[in-house]
């Protein structure tokens, strides 16, 4: 099937040519015809489909006809994520090239002023989230009694946030003679029960069975440790020996733990950016776009921030931890594999998961194939000795020294690495890295110190930011900068 034969306008076929589609996607040729001959649509499918497409362009072509009216927007995408609206956003700039349609993005983490300024000039099109269209409702800016269309999107996701008695309030707001297209990547009873009373008389698209993982991701279970510390070696690893590895995303469970792998994965010399929903709006945009550049290659993320992203080609998903929810992993590993593509996914399981292992592969149907000796198989004294010990061969090797693990034991451990771009970005410039040594000295004499005592073989805690799981204990090593002031007592009156 060609994108000619599914009804959609000249300057929106354009537009799709331009942007090097050929074939419109199964979601795509299901749902345009329906969507243009304004029939509800429940749509199932996960992102990577190409369903953001799929009311997109009939959007674009139904807002071709009708007419504008003042100041009333009339269409109204819903997402769950501020990232998720953005992408809806470039969507409408790719697709609507050929349009001069106004589209204003209202979302959280920015200012009401530009977002108010927009409303006031009139927009055809609102992409917002939930909470901050209330917002601006509440504040007497919005008038919704002009939408013709309204599209909620992740209603699975929606519903995991907690949002849906703002997406109720919201479709009140909206006239009862409105089009509906709602789209969930699965559909449990509540979003059932959401989709029975938002649709009239939908017709059902679904690309694939709830829940399925696509036939194009390659995906394994590796056994690690218990330990945070074994877990982030066993990751380490999989990064360095992963084979095409063009970029990645990292999950883990917990928003702290997003932050601590961060930091550990930078100071291993990986270059790698940090995604979770506590972090601010712009530092959230600048982490996606770095890694949308592939600057950063490497996004460690939890699921609140990461599904449902739109970033193309993700070749390889890590799970560094196993999800709590089976239906995470879906949408976890759902990030590789998009639109056709190949992809690897990688879960790390750690004894005491066998029983969310076991819902996973309930839930997608098929056992997952180990990659190495499975849990059972692993020997457990591997990573606790290793602790006991106190030292892990990484730390061995020093925070910014990057080798593949095939090259240990060679004694080339201090040669700079030269394959894994993953890591090479990630550094500064040599000057930058290794002032000379006189310089060093009289800079940063805490560093010094601590060079010499990994000398020694690693006596004692050495640098606070090291990859290592000991506690500090006040300050560690580390002299505050305003301790070593001189400091002159007045005199005496
Ligand atoms: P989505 O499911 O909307 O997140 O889209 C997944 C990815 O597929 C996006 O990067 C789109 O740009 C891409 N895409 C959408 N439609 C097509 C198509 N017909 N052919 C190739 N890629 C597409």
């Amino acid at each position: 099937m060609s994108f000619a034969e599914l009804g959609l306008s000249d300057k929106v076929q354009q537009a799709v040519a331009a942007a090097g589609y050929t074939e419109p996607t199964p979601i795509q040729a299901q749902a345009i015809p329906h969507v243009l001959s304004r029939r509800d649509v429940l749509g199932i499918a996960q992102t990577g489909t190409g369903k953001t497409a799929a009311f997109t362009l009939p959007m674009l072509t139904l807002l071709e006809s009708g007419r504008a009216r003042a100041r009333m927007p009339r269409t109204l995408i819903l997402e769950p994520t501020r990232e998720l609206a953005a992408q809806v956003e470039d969507n409408f700039d790719k697709y609507g090239i050929n349009h001069r349609l106004s589209v204003a993005l209202l979302i959280g983490g920015m200012s009401f002023g530009d977002q108010d300024a927009k409303i006031t000039r009139g927009v055809d099109v609102l992409i917002a989230t939930p909470g901050r269209l209330l917002d601006h409702f509440e504040r007497g800016k919005l008038l919704l009694t002009g939408v013709e269309l309204l599209v909620i999107d992740e209603a699975d996701r929606m519903l995991d946030m907690g949002f849906i008695p703002d997406i109720e309030r919201i479709v009140k707001l909206v006239p009862f003679t409105r089009q509906t297209l709602f789209f969930s990547a699965t559909m449990p009873p509540e979003i059932q029960r959401l989709a029975d009373a938002f649709l009239h008389n939908p017709v059902k698209v679904e690309v694939a069975r709830a829940a399925s993982t696509a036939s194009t991701i390659t995906q394994r279970l590796v056994a690690t440790g218990r330990e945070d510390y074994e877990k982030r070696e066993t990751l380490r690893e999989l990064i360095r020996n992963a084979t095409d590895l063009q970029n990645a995303i990292v999950f883990c469970n917990r928003k702290r733990d997003v932050a601590v792998l961060h930091r550990s994965l930078q100071n291993h010399g990986f270059a790698a950016v940090a995604l979770h929903g506590d972090m601010d709006q712009h530092a959230r945009m600048a982490a996606l776009d770095s890694f949308r550049t592939g600057e950063m290659p490497i996004l460690v993320a939890s699921d609140v921030a990461a599904r449902g992203l739109d970033i193309p080609a993700v070749s390889h998903v890590f799970n560094y931890d196993i999800p709590h929810h089976a239906e995470d992993y879906v949408h976890r590993i759902g990030r590789t594999g998009r639109a056709g593509r190949s992809g690897q996914s990688f879960t790390l399981v750690s004894p005491g998961e066998e029983k969310s292992l076991a819902a996973i592969e309930k839930l997608i149907g098929q056992p997952v194939e180990w990659q190495g000796p499975t849990l059972a198989e692993r020997p457990q004294s591997e990573g606790s000795s290793r602790r006991r010990s106190g030292r892990g061969e990484d730390r061995s090797r020093g925070r910014k020294v990057k080798v593949r693990s095939s090259d240990r034991g060679r004694g080339r451990a201090e040669e700079p690495r030269e394959e894994a771009p993953v890591a090479r970005a990630a550094q500064p410039p040599r000057e930058e890295r290794q002032p000379p040594r006189e310089e060093q000295q009289s800079r940063r004499p805490r560093q010094e110190r601590n060079e010499r005592s990994s000398d020694r073989g690693y006596q004692g805690r050495s640098r606070r930011d090291e990859d290592t799981d000991e506690p500090v204990i006040g300050l560690g090593d580390h002299v505050p900068a305003f301790l070593m002031r001189p400091v002159t007592a007045k005199k005496a009156k």
